[in-house]
This record gives C-alpha cells, sequence and structure tokens, in this order.
C-alpha cells in the first residue's frame, strides 16, 4: 500500500513536470512573440509620431512662409503658388496681365458676362459679373466713410476700344499729322484694343465728387485717392499704374485706375510695393519678353 502510493505520487510528480515544461515552453513562446508584437507596435507609434510631427512642421513651415509673403517679401521663394493651391486663392483667374506684350485673346472682351455696377444718370457701367460686387461693395464702404466714388470708366469692348483709337488717329491725321504719326502719338493715350485692362472688365476708372480730371494727378490730394489707397485691397483693387512705375508699365501715373485681381492678390502686390508687370517678374511668371508665362488669361 505505501509503496502503491508512493509510485503514484512519483508518477503525478513526473507528469506535473512535463506539464511545467509545457508551461515554461508556451510562456517563453508567448514572451517572445509578445515582446516583438509589442516592440512592432512601438515601431508604428513612433512612425506615426513622425510623421504627425512632420506635417505639423509642414503646416508651420507654410504659415510661416504665408506670413512672411505677406509682410512685403518679395524674393523669388515667395512665390506665392507653391504655397498655397491655386483653386484656394480667391479670385486668382483675375491674376492675369493685359498690356502690350500681353494682350487678350480676340474674343475675350466678348466671352465674359458684365454686370451694371454704376450709374451716373446718364450711362451705365458695366464690369466682369465675377468681379462686379466686389466694386460695389467697396463703393458702398466708401460711402459709409463719407466718401462718394464714381465710376468714369469701366468695361469697354474692344470693338469700342477700336472706335476710340481710330477716332483718336482721324483727329491727328485731320490736324496736319501723317497716318504713322498719327498712330504713334494716339498710342500715347489710348490702348490698342486688346490691350486694354478696361477690355476685360476689370478695371474702372475711379474719382469721386469732389474732383475729376484725367488731364492731371490731382486725384492724388484728395479724401478719395487717401481712402482708396487704404481700403482697395480688401476688395481686391490695386492702383494700377502708380507714380514712379512708369517705365515699367509704359503708362502714366493714373490715380484714377483701378485693377480687380482678387483680395489675396491685390494685398500681395500692395504689400510688396511693386507694380503688376514688376510683380510678375518677381514670381517668375514673365518670359524675357515680358510675355505672361504663367497666370495666363483663357
Ligand atoms: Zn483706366
Amino acid at each position: 500500500m505505501e509503496q502503491r502510493k508512493k509510485r503514484r505520487k512519483k508518477k503525478i510528480s513526473k507528469q506535473a513536470l512535463i506539464l511545467r515544461w509545457i508551461m515554461i515552453l508556451v510562456l517563453i513562446l508567448l514572451i517572445f512573440f509578445g515582446i516583438k508584437k509589442i516592440a512592432s507596435a512601438f515601431s508604428r507609434v513612433d512612425e506615426s509620431t513622425a510623421v504627425t510631427s512632420a506635417s505639423t512642421l509642414d503646416t508651420s513651415q507654410q504659415t510661416s512662409d504665408i506670413s512672411v509673403n505677406t509682410a512685403a517679401d518679395t524674393t523669388e521663394d515667395s512665390m506665392t503658388e507653391s504655397i498655397i493651391p491655386e483653386e484656394d486663392i480667391d479670385n486668382a483667374w483675375a491674376m492675369f496681365l493685359v498690356n502690350n506684350q500681353n494682350p487678350l485673346p480676340d474674343d475675350y472682351d466678348k466671352r465674359i458676362s458684365v454686370k451694371k455696377v454704376y450709374s451716373n444718370g446718364e450711362r451705365d457701367f458695366e464690369f466682369d459679373e465675377r468681379a462686379a460686387d466686389y466694386l460695389i461693395d467697396m463703393f458702398e464702404a466708401a460711402k459709409k466713410d463719407g466718401i462718394n466714388l464714381t465710376v468714369n470708366s469701366s468695361y469697354r469692348t474692344i470693338e469700342y476700344q477700336q472706335y476710340n483709337f481710330d477716332r483718336s488717329v482721324q483727329q491727328r491725321v485731320n490736324n496736319g499729322m501723317s497716318y504713322e504719326e498719327a498712330v504713334l502719338d494716339t498710342e500715347k493715350e489710348v490702348a490698342y484694343p486688346g490691350k486694354s485692362e478696361h477690355n476685360a472688365g476689370l478695371s474702372a476708372d475711379i474719382f469721386s465728387d469732389e474732383y475729376v480730371s484725367f488731364d492731371d494727378d490731382g486725384f492724388k490730394n484728395t479724401k478719395a485717392y487717401a481712402w482708396l489707397m487704404e481700403n482697395a485691397a480688401d476688395y481686391g483693387f490695386i492702383l494700377r499704374y502708380p507714380e514712379g512705375k512708369e517705365a515699367e508699365t509704359g503708362i502714366i501715373y493714373e490715380p484714377w485706375h483701378y485693377r480687380f485681381v482678387g483680395v489675396y492678390y491685390a494685398h500681395k502686390v500692395q504689400d510688396s510695393g511693386l507694380c503688376l508687370e514688376e510683380f510678375f517678374e518677381e514670381n517668375g511668371w514673365l518670359d524675357e519678353n515680358g510675355t505672361a508665362v504663367k497666370m495666363t488669361v483663357e
């Protein structure tokens, strides 16, 4: 009996030993794979943390670039389109150049829809429909500040521009100039058809009830001009032919001529202190002939 009991005990302990070994093996396996799994989970967390911090860096980089840009930066790397996607910029479509090197497409003036923005009682003045409300809002804001702005010219068809141009040439011929002389002389005052921003429906000649004159730059001494200088960019407008930029624009200083380029670019151009031609050049949007290779009109 004693012997049997002892044998049985021995048998149990042998089973227990095997069981123990199995448990140890399972434990070792568990620990091994467990650590591996945990380690890989950790490395994933690491990666995602890295991605997160990288994107945070990206965003902060972007933000700082943007603030640098708005803060009158005019260096090469201030190229806006590489920082903010064009589709996110308000009215980026309006940012194109119209001048002697960059005429409008032949039918552009007919393709756009125009909307009445102002009336002087005798005549209605129209603007590209997409930008019209900006002009209307600007006039209303000025009025609230006691400034009565007036539109003295805005959208003109290319046909009308042609009529204007031909009439000016004819007047000079009638006064004794040769045709060639008359054309050269007219060019100084009247833009060629299709080469005027007025044909694009994005420019307005703006004065106020206190002062109207295309013959001098006296408008610059008015309260209305000071108001425009301070507020026009908020409505997407820039003074297109600034004083001191005559060589770059090819046009005399016109304190009355304002061009819609969208709020974003209006601030960018104004803060840069550049005229539109220089701004395009600075951003690498012009070739060596002054022809726009980017931000071109469709
Ligand atoms: Zn004008």
